[in-house]
């Protein structure tokens, strides 16, 4: 059969290349589209206005041309024409992000409220969602989805938790948390979402081991910029293996699990805080620097075994990434060096772009990414 393509799929096809140029490019005129596209100045023209009309583009002062002293008028695109909300999900408290096309923050809130398989809880949540949607003046045509990050393995179509023993939550739908929301909404697991911010930060990253040190241990595989989601939805769930058989015991029931060394609630002493901790280890006061060296030793034996399977980048994030230092880094390249029969270079132990609200970002942005890949616009 012979392949034709219609006029409208031409005008389609442009006005998609021409917003998607103005994105890229964040200010551009006329003249940069016409030539960069190879499109005639009508064709440009009558794009622009349509698009500015529907309010997709917006005109953002003078631009400088090639002419000596002329400047043009510069078209960005509208960044929050569509917006998307993360919210992540916590066993004390809730905490919601608006982002805009650019995956920027528009605002955040976080509320305390503790996490309850109830109905009463998912209204509750639900009419915090709505007060913080209302707040941000948007319609909810303009609101593409919303995200739920939780600490939990999430099904592959992102419907149902299939494991939730930290919020025993393990069976929950989407459907039955959501059902009080006029969006689109769907789970993530919470490394996922914290691993898709540190690629959105890092668009050169292609591959990458992502380590989301946080008050439990979560990780992901990051391969050819997506994250590998396995066969069974339980890929990377590194917290589970099993490090000491006479350790402490895990949520997941067994003892020695890798989270029972590598969580914060292991490093951190009873109401202890981040902030007070690594103000100790910084003073090198005892025993507080002597918990962290010991953290930093299980830390190399789990980055050098996973780097022994999977020769790649090894990103350290969660909210332990804020608190870390070239010279932590040091710490566990020298422990690696001596546990590893190769020489390792340094320059696969990298510490997260991202360490600020990675997770509730994360689980807004998969929503930016679709409107971004749509076929047409
Ligand atoms: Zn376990």
């Amino acid at each position: 059969m012979k392949k034709s393509i219609t006029p409208n799929q031409i005008k389609q096809n442009n006005r998609s290349l021409i917003y998607d140029y103005i994105y890229k490019n964040r200010k551009v005129s006329q003249q940069n589209i016409a030539y960069d596209l190879c499109l005639s100045r009508p064709t440009v023209t009558t794009n622009l206005t349509a698009m500015e009309n529907d309010g997709l583009i917006q005109k953002n002062g003078l631009i400088d041309t090639e002419f000596v002293g002329r400047k043009a008028a510069a078209y960005s695109i509208v960044p929050d024409y569509r917006i998307s909300i993360g919210i992540e999900i916590l066993k004390k408290e809730v905490q919601m992000v608006a982002v805009n096309l650019y995956g920027e923050k528009i605002s955040r809130m976080t509320y305390e409220i503790a996490f309850e398989y109830a109905d009463s809880y998912f209204k509750t949540v639900c009419d915090k969602i709505l007060a913080f949607t209302k707040s941000l003046g948007t319609t909810d045509g303009q609101i593409l989805g919303i995200g739920f990050a939780i600490q939990g393995l999430v099904t592959p179509d992102q419907q149902t938790i299939w494991y939730g023993k930290i919020l025993s939550c393990t069976g929950l739908s989407i459907t039955e948390f959501s059902q009080y929301l006029p969006y689109p909404c769907s789970f993530i697991h919470d490394a996922d979402s914290a691993a898709i911010a540190e690629l959105w930060a890092s668009p050169e990253l292609t591959d990458a081991f992502y380590l989301s040190l946080s008050r439990h241990l979560g990780a992901a595989i990051i391969s050819k910029g997506s994250i590998l989601t396995g066969k069974h939805g339980h890929n990377s769930t590194i917290e589970h293996i099993p490090m000491q058989s006479d350790g402490s015991k895990c949520y997941c029931g067994r003892n020695g699990c890798m989270e029972t060394l590598l969580s914060l609630s292991s490093l951190l002493a009873e109401s202890e805080s981040l902030e007070s901790f690594f103000a100790k280890v910084r003073r090198r006061e005892l025993p507080a620097l002597d918990r962290w060296d010991c953290f930093l030793t299980n830390l190399a034996k789990a980055v050098n075994m996973l780097h022994l399977v999977y020769d790649t980048d090894f990103i350290l994030g969660g909210y332990l990434a804020q608190y870390l230092r070239k010279e932590d880094i040091a710490s566990i390249h020298d422990k690696i060096q001596q546990m590893t029969p190769f020489i390792e270079a340094q320059d696969f132990l990298l510490i997260s772009k991202m360490p600020r609200h990675n997770i509730s970002i994360g689980a807004a942005l998969p929503y930016i990414q679709a409107f971004l890949n749509r076929s047409n616009i």
